[in-house]
C-alpha cells in the first residue's frame, strides 16, 4: 500500500513514518514495512550484515525483532565470520533511533564496521585479496576504542546501545565512578566484564565480541582541585582499566564482588571487546579554547572584528589528545581511546524530533498507554515545542523530557480511570506552561481534568 494521506502509518522495522520515506508496504495485523527496510533486507539477504550469520539470521535488523534463541547461538554459529554491514546502512539503523549527531554516527559506524573487520581476520584468519601482497597478512590492526564526548542527554548512551542491539552482539554498562582498583571500596573493574558475560548468557565466546560503555568516564580526571584521595582513586581505576582496555585475560568472579572468595574465575580475553567510553568533560572546551587562543572564546574584542567567536562545538572541533591530558586523563588511557568523537547539544528542533519521530518516542509511549484506556492523546505543535523549550532550560538534554512528561501526564494518567467518558486528551502550550491543566474532552462535551 502507497502511503496514505490522511493517516500516518510507521515502518515496524525503523520506526520511520510514511511521510519520511517514498514507499510504506501494510502487511496483515498492523504491520509496515517502508521502501529503505526492504531494501536494507534485500541487500542483507544478499550476503551483508553484521553478527555472525545463519540461514535463520537476519542481521542488520535489531535484535529485539530476531528470535533467535541462546540454543540457536550454538558454537557452530561462534565460529562463523562476522558478516559486515557497510557503515551508511549501520548509519541508516541508528537514524531510526537517535536525532541528530550525524559525525558521531559516522564515526561510530566506520569504527565498529573496522572493529568487525579486524575480527574477521584476528579470530576467522580471513586473508586479503592476493593482489596486495602476504605482507598484509601480518599487519595487525589495532583495537579502534572510542570516546564520546557530549553533553548530557545528548544521546551517547542510547549510540551506543542502539550499535549493539543493531549489531546483535552483547551489551553493557558501567559507570567509572562506581569503580575502583582492587583493595578499594566498590566495583572492581573486572565486573564490567562480569556485566558482559550475564549480558551473553555466560557464553564466554559471544562475550569476548560483545561492546562494553563505560559511562562518566570525565569522573576519573585528576583535577588539580580535587583532595588527594579521590585524585589518586581516578587515577587507579584509570590504570586498572587500562590493561582491560587494551586487551588481557581477565580472571572473572561469575557471583561479582569479593563476598564470595572461594568462587571460581571465568577466564574471559578482553582483546576483542569494543569499549566505548562516554563522558561530559565539562570545561574542555575552555581547555581547547586556551590553546587555540583566547581570542575565539569571544574574550578578545579585536578577534571579534574579524568574525564571529566560536561556538562551544567549533572551539571541540579542534580537540586534541594533550587536551584530554590537561583535563585529567591520564595519556596511556587517552592513548587507548584512538577514535574520538564530540556530541553536540540537541537544538530545540532535534528535541521536537526526539519527542515525535523516533521509533519508540515518548509521545509515542505516552499515546500508546492512553489508547489502551481507549483515549486518544493529541501534543498540538505549540504544545511539543513548549516541551522542547523546558528541557532546554533545564540543561539536561533529551534526558528531561521524560521528566517534563511525567510529570504533565502525573494527574491525568491518576484520573483518566475514573473517567470512562474521556475519549481525548489534548496538551498544548498552555498545559506545557502550567497555566490550564490538561484538556480532557469527552464524547459530547469539554471539561477540565
Ligand atoms: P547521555 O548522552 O547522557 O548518555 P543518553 O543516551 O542516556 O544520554 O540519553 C538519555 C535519553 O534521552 C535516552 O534514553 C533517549 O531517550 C533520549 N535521547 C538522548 N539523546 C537522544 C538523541 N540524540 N536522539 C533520540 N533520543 C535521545
Amino acid at each position: 500500500m502507497a502511503k496514505s494521506a490522511s493517516k500516518t502509518t510507521y515502518c515496524s522495522f525503523c520506526g520511520r513514518p510514511n511521510h519520511l520515506v517514498e514507499r510504506m508496504i501494510a502487511g496483515p495485523d498492523g504491520v509496515n514495512i517502508c521502501n529503505e527496510c526492504i531494501e536494507t533486507c534485500a541487500q542483507l539477504l544478499g550476503g551483508a550484515g553484521i553478527s555472525h550469520q545463519t540461514s535463520k539470521d537476519q542481521p542488520g535488523i535489531p535484535a529485539a525483532e530476531t528470535k533467535l534463541t541462546v540454543e540457536e547461538k550454538s558454537q557452530e554459529e561462534d565460529s562463523q565470520p562476522f558478516k559486515l554491514i557497510p557503515p551508511a546502512q549501520i548509519q541508516r539503523v541508528l537514524d531510526a533511533y537517535v536525532i541528530g549527531q550525524e559525525q558521531a554516527k559516522k564515526v561510530l559506524s566506520v569504527a565498529v564496521y573496522n572493529h568487525y573487520k579486524r575480527l574477521n581476520a584476528k579470530l576467522h584468519g580471513e586473508q586479503v585479496p592476493e593482489q596486495f601482497g602476504d605482507d598484509l597478512n601480518d599487519v595487525e590492526v589495532e583495537k579502534s576504542n572510542i570516546l564520546l564526548l557530549g553533553p548530557t542527554g545528548s544521546g551517547k548512551t542510547l549510540l551506543a546501545r542502539t550499535l549493539a542491539r543493531t549489531l546483535d552482539v552483547p551489551f553493557a554498562i558501567a559507570d567509572a565512578t562506581s569503580l575502583t582498583e582492587a583493595g578499594y571500596v566498590g566495583e572492581d573493574v573486572e565486573t564490567i566484564v562480569l556485566r558482559l558475560l550475564q549480558a551473553a548468557d555466560f557464553n564466554v565466546k559471544r562475550a569476548e565480541t560483545g561492546i562494553i560503555y563505560i559511562d562518566e568516564i570525565d569522573k576519573l580526571a585528576l583535577k588539580g582541585d580535587s583532595p588527594h584521595v579521590s585524585r589518586n582513586l581516578g587515577q587507579g581505576v584509570q590504570h586498572a582499566l587500562l590493561k582491560i582496555i587494551e586487551g588481557t585475560v581477565c580472571n572473572v568472579p561469575p557471583q561479582g564482588g569479593r563476598k564470595h572468595p572461594e568462587q571460581q574465575y571465568i577466564q574471559v580475553d578482553t582483546s576483542n571487546i569494543l569499549f566505548i567510553c562516554g563522558g561530559a568533560f565539562v570545561g574542555l572546551d575552555e581547555i581547547v579554547g586556551r590553546r587555540i587562543g583566547n581570542r575565539f572564546l569571544g574574550f578578545d574584542t579585536s578577534a571579534s572584528a574579524a568574525g564571529e567567536p566560536l561556538t562551544a562545538e567549533q572551539i571541540m572541533a579542534n580537540l586534541q589528545p594533550e587536551d584530554l591530558f590537561n583535563f585529567g586523563l591520564i595519556p596511556e588511557f587517552v592513548g587507548r581511546l584512538p577514535v574520538v568523537s564530540v556530541l553536540s547539544e540537541l537544538t530545540q528542533q532535534e528535541l521536537e524530533s526526539v519527542l515525535l519521530n523516533t521509533r519508540n518516542s515518548l509521545t509515542k509511549q505516552y499515546r500508546k498507554l492512553l489508547a489502551m484506556e481507549g483515549v486518544k492523546l493529541t501534543f498540538t505543535p505549540d504544545g511539543i515545542s513548549a516541551i522542547a523549550k523546558k528541557a532546554i532550560a533545564l540543561k539536561t538534554g533529551a534526558r528531561g523530557l521524560r521528566n517534563i512528561l511525567e510529570r504533565l501526564m502525573l494527574d491525568t494518567m491518576y484520573s483518566l480511570p475514573q473517567h470512562p467518558e474521556a475519549k481525548e486528551v489534548i496538551l498544548n502550550a498552555a498545559v506545557v506552561s502550567g497555566t490550564t491543566p490538561p484538556i480532557v474532552k469527552s464524547q459530547s462535551s469539554t471539561a477540565s481534568a
